[in-house]
C-alpha cells in the first residue's frame, strides 16, 4: 500500500467534488474489496473518499419496491429485508460475519464481481439502481466482469428491488471465500419469472430459457457450457451442471 489522502465528505456534492479534485480517487464503502486491492497494489488511489458520512444506509418499503441504501451492510439486509425473504437469506450467506458486518450493498453492486451474490438478486428482482445523477435498470447496469454503467465518479445512493410474490437464491459456495462457484436467483413476479445466474460466466446474466420453461410449466433446460468460466475451482461443464442443480434448489426453496 502507498500513501493516500482520506477525505470524509458530509454531502454527495462534496464527495463528487473531492472525486473530481485531481489525481486518482476511489470511493470507500465497506472496504472489503477495495482495501485488499490496495494492499496488493491492484488499486493505488491518491485519495480515498469515505462514503460513511453521507447517510446512505437504511431499508424502506415503498409500494411495490424495497429500497435499500447503498451503505447498508450485508448483516442489516439479512436482518431487515423481511419484505423479500429470499434477498435477506442471500445477504445472510455472504462471506463470514466480519464481511457481513462491514461490506455494503452499494459496494457489491458497484464492484460487480462476476461471482458476487447481490448482482443476481438485482437482475432477478428487476432492480432500479439510483445514483447521484441517474436511475439505471439492472438489465442495463451490469456490463460484464467488474464493469457497470456507472460513469467516473458516479455514486450509487440506493437500490429499489421489485417485491416479488416469491423468490429464492441457491448458491454452490466456494468453501474458503463463500463466493458463488455458481449462484441462481429465481423470482416469481406473478405474471412473469426472472432467473439470474452469477459465478458461472464472465458476468451475471439472465437465463431466458429457464424463465420461459418455468412460466410454461415445462421441463427445466440445461445451460450450454460454451461461454462459462473455467478456473482452478470448476470447469465449464461442471458449472453448467451446477446451474441446473441450483435452479432446482432455488425453485424448491421459494419464499
Ligand atoms: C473474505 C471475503 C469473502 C467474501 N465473500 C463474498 C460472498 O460470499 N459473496 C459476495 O457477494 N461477496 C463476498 N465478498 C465481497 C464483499 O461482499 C464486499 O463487501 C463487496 O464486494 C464490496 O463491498 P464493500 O462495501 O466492501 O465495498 P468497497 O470495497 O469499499 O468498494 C468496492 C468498490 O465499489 C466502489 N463503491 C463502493 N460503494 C460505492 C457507491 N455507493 N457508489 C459507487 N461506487 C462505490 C468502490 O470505490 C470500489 O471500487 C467477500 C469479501 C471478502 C473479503
Amino acid at each position: 500500500m502507498r500513501d493516500f489522502d482520506l477525505v470524509r465528505p458530509a454531502s454527495l456534492a462534496a464527495a463528487t467534488a473531492a472525486f473530481a479534485a485531481g489525481g486518482e480517487a476511489a470511493y470507500l464503502a465497506g472496504g472489503h474489496t477495495l482495501i485488499p486491492a490496495m494492499k496488493s497494489r491492484l488499486r493505488m488511489p491518491d485519495a480515498l473518499i469515505d462514503l460513511a458520512g453521507l447517510d446512505l444506509a437504511g431499508i424502506v418499503p415503498d409500494g411495490k419496491r424495497l429500497w435499500i441504501g447503498a451503505m447498508t451492510r450485508h448483516a442489516d439486509v439479512a436482518g431487515g429485508a423481511s419484505a423479500i425473504p429470499g434477498l435477506a437469506a442471500l445477504a445472510g450467506g455472504i462471506g463470514d460475519p466480519q464481511v457481513r458486518n462491514r461490506g455494503t450493498l452499494g459496494g457489491s453492486i458497484a464492484n460487480n464481481d462476476p461471482a458476487a451474490d447481490y448482482p443476481a438478486a438485482a437482475l432477478a428482482l428487476d432492480a432500479l439502481i439510483e445514483t447521484d445523477r441517474a436511475t439505471h435498470k439492472a438489465d442495463d447496469f451490469f456490463q460484464g466482469m467488474f464493469t457497470t454503467a456507472l460513469a467516473d465518479g458516479e455514486i450509487i445512493t440506493r437500490i429499489g428491488f421489485a417485491i416479488p410474490q416469491r423468490s429464492a437464491y441457491a448458491k454452490f459456495r466456494h468453501p474458503a471465500s463463500r463466493y458463488a462457484v455458481v449462484g441462481v436467483y429465481v423470482a416469481d413476479h406473478g405474471n412473469s419469472w426472472r432467473v439470474a445466474v452469477t459465478g458461472a460466466g464472465p458476468g451475471v446474466f439472465r437465463w431466458a430459457e429457464a424463465e420461459a420453461a418455468i412460466a410454461a410449466g415445462g421441463a427445466l433446460p440445461t445451460l450450454p457450457a460454451d461461454d462459462l468460466n473455467s478456473d482452478i475451482h470448476a470447469g465449464p461443464e461442471y458449472r453448467a451442471h451446477l446451474c441446473g442443480v441450483m435452479l432446482k434448489q432455488a425453485l424448491a426453496g421459494l419464499v
